[in-house]
């Protein structure tokens, strides 16, 4: 450290600014080069190759590490890559305990890995306590969590699974990317990875795909960025370079999106055809004190059950201007999904029923618009879904 504060906006807005380049730079160069040239025999500048380390790749993973309290992180190419990267860390015959209303994509590897022995993975909801114990009796290497829960912001206390994890011997990671180290820091909380698809909030503008993994113990993030030279999983440098630019208007951009978030939960919890609405910054959502204990805000993502069945949400969604129909979240603008043929459509009519998604439900990535227009954007919508025909 050089005596800059390092308040979490700070390190977000500051870090690696105006750091001694040779031309006074205050944006940190993007070094978009595979190979770095020796001083002389023997000897390198600290970089010889761009799988291995890039200072735009460095500068950026230093930046979350920072932001997430932990030692060390390795930027990936895709937040599926970083969670493959702590899954290769697991030691033979692993037994890894994961949410059963976990990310698709993250089911869908889980079983891919389970299915070729890798592993074995057991599905539990850890809202509840009981199936938690039995799992960890089972002595699992691995607890992988994730809260808010995708698409019902279902909230689980990370502290509470960190400290039972723990004294069963099991390692916790905890995907943070529903809220961002902005508005959540599981390490404080007792878990030993963050994983994050950092395509979400922390790049914020839908232009990258990207992922990244902190670890509170600095040898564990030596042991991951080695795995991550070995494998090839690395994050691109201009990709970096896209994604240090998004972190650095982090918070001011979720403080703005959750504002909107809770405007539209209040606005959507107030329509007839609306049976109900998953934001835990509502006071009636069953994660709602957790989550304002466990958080520093309650983030900008939400689902919201329409009445009416498949013809009322296509209608719905086809009339939606502001609101673009498409998968992912964490950007600028308002997206919406349909969870049961898009995002969840790898899962079978079992799997959604126990997670609790129904074919009425929608969830929404609440962006930067002005609040009124989002709200006309729904009430246009809502007009249009209830006609018939
Ligand atoms: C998007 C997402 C991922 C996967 O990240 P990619 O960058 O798409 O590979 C993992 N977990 C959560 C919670 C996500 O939203």
């Amino acid at each position: 450290m050089d005596g800059k504060p390092d308040h979490p906006r700070t390190v977000a807005a500051a870090n690696g600014v105006a750091d001694g380049d040779r031309f006074g730079a205050v944006a940190p160069p993007l070094y978009l080069t595979s190979t770095f040239a020796f001083l002389a025999y023997g000897t390198t500048t600290g970089y010889d190759y761009s799988r291995t380390a890039n200072p735009t790749r460095d500068l950026l993973a230093d930046t979350l590490a920072r932001l997430e309290g932990g030692a060390g992180a390795v930027v990936t190419c895709s937040g599926m890559a970083a969670i493959d990267l702590v899954l290769a860390r697991l030691p033979q015959d692993a037994f890894v305990v994961a949410p059963h209303d976990c990310y698709a994509g993250t089911r869908r590897l889980l079983l891919a890995r389970s299915a070729r022995g890798s592993f074995e993975t057991a599905f539990i909801d850890q809202g509840d306590a009981g199936a938690i114990s039995r799992a960890l009796e089972r002595a699992p290497s691995l607890v992988l969590v994730e809260t808010p829960s995708n698409p019902l912001m279902r909230i689980v206390d990370i502290q509470a699974i960190a400290a039972q994890a723990r004294s069963a011997g099991a390692r916790v990671a905890v995907d943070n990317t529903f809220l961002s180290p902005a508005l959540q820091q599981p390490i404080r909380l007792g878990a030993d990875y963050v994983i994050h698809s950092t395509t979400k909030y922390l790049n914020g503008h839908s232009d990258v795909v990207g992922g990244a993994v902190i670890a509170a113990d600095a040898a564990e993030a030596e042991a991951l960025a080695h795995w991550a030279n070995v494998t090839g999983v690395i994050g691109a440098p201009f990709d970096a370079y896209m994604t240090l630019r998004g972190v650095r208007s982090l918070f001011p951009r979720v403080a703005q999106q959750q504002a909107n978030a809770m405007a539209v939960a209040r606005f959507l919890r107030a329509q007839p055809q609306v049976a109900a609405v998953y934001y835990p910054g509502l006071p009636e959502h069953p994660g709602h004190d957790l989550a304002a204990r466990q958080q520093q805000g309650f983030g900008a993502m939400l689902s919201f059950e329409l009445r009416g069945g498949t013809s009322v949400v296509r209608r719905f969604v086809e009339a939606t201007r502001i609101f673009t129909l498409a998968e992912s979240l964490g950007g600028v603008e308002s997206l919406i999904a349909h969870p049961v043929t898009m995002t969840h459509a790898s899962m079978d009519a079992d799997a959604l029923r126990r997670a609790g998604i129904g074919e009425g439900l929608l969830r929404l990535s609440v962006g930067l618009e002005a609040e009124g227009d989002l709200i006309a954007d729904l009430t246009r919508a809502l007009a249009a879904s209830g006609q018939t025909g």
